[in-house]
């Protein structure tokens, strides 16, 4: 994959919006971590995805008009045999969209030690800005977020993560495993080169990523680009 292309053409066919399959694969092109995973437009495709992706396996519906997909219930979690792969495929077939649909099967990923949101929206004064959180309610209700304009070093990066509320639970606490601060300092670092070499996205949203005591992965992600005439 060429980013660069990739985000030219999205923008030449007035498609602004990522959609959550494309965002992961330029998110994996970068080296971030994501669920292995397949678009599939058919019960026949999907169970031969899920076999081979491997149970248990996230089946999701992905359509333009589908932004909060788990308010719709086109999220179906932990899918463990055929059966279920096909229950869960009836079901999501049944959710009202006006768009091409297609679904994104995945893999489950394991339980983190805690779920995290990296994000980046564009200001218009200072440009890129960069957000990490814990997601949940500690990003929802208690706003508890850092923000940096982009570029960002490392040590702005370890900043950001030491300086929210809820570190203590990236930090052992009440003796869970320490999360991977290494893994997220790199992310953020790798989200920071991308968008200032790429002034055409407008906006970037990780969430969640999962945190491990070894490494990451971002099961969901949303990339939003400038139309084609803000870009120059
Ligand atoms: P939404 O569009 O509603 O944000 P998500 O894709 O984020 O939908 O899925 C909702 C929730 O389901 C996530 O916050 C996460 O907890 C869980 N989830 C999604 N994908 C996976 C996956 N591949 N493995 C494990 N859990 C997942
Ligand atoms: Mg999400």
């Amino acid at each position: 994959m060429n980013i660069a292309e990739v985000l030219k053409e999205k923008i030449e066919s007035n498609q602004t919006v990522l959609t959550e399959f494309e965002s992961k694969e330029l998110l994996q092109e970068l080296g971030i971590q994501i669920p292995a995973q397949k678009l599939t437009i058919s019960k026949e495709e999907t169970i031969s995805a899920a076999e081979e992706i491997g149970y248990p396996v996230v089946m999701k519906l992905i359509a333009e008009d589908i932004v909060h997909k788990s308010d719709t219930g086109a999220v179906k979690l932990n899918l463990k045999s055929k059966e279920e792969v096909e229950t869960a495929y009836n079901e999501l077939m049944n959710i009202p969209s006006q768009a091409d649909r297609k679904i994104s099967v995945q893999k489950m990923a394991d339980e983190p030690i805690t779920e995290l949101i990296i994000g980046m929206t564009t200001d218009a004064q200072f440009g890129p800005a960069l957000m990490f959180g814990i997601g949940g309610i500690l990003v929802e209700l208690l706003e508890d977020v850092s923000f940096r304009i982009a570029p960002i070093t490392e040590y702005d990066a370890n900043e950001m993560i030491h300086e929210i509320k809820g570190f203590p639970i990236l930090d052992g606490y009440r003796g869970k495993p320490k999360a991977d601060l290494d893994a997220i300092v790199k992310t953020l670092l790798k989200i920071s080169d991308l968008v200032v070499e790429h002034e055409e996205i407008n906006e970037m949203d990780l969430n969640p990523v999962f945190i491990y005591d070894k490494g990451l992965v971002c099961v969901d992600a949303r990339i939003i680009l400038k139309k084609k005439e803000e870009n120059n």
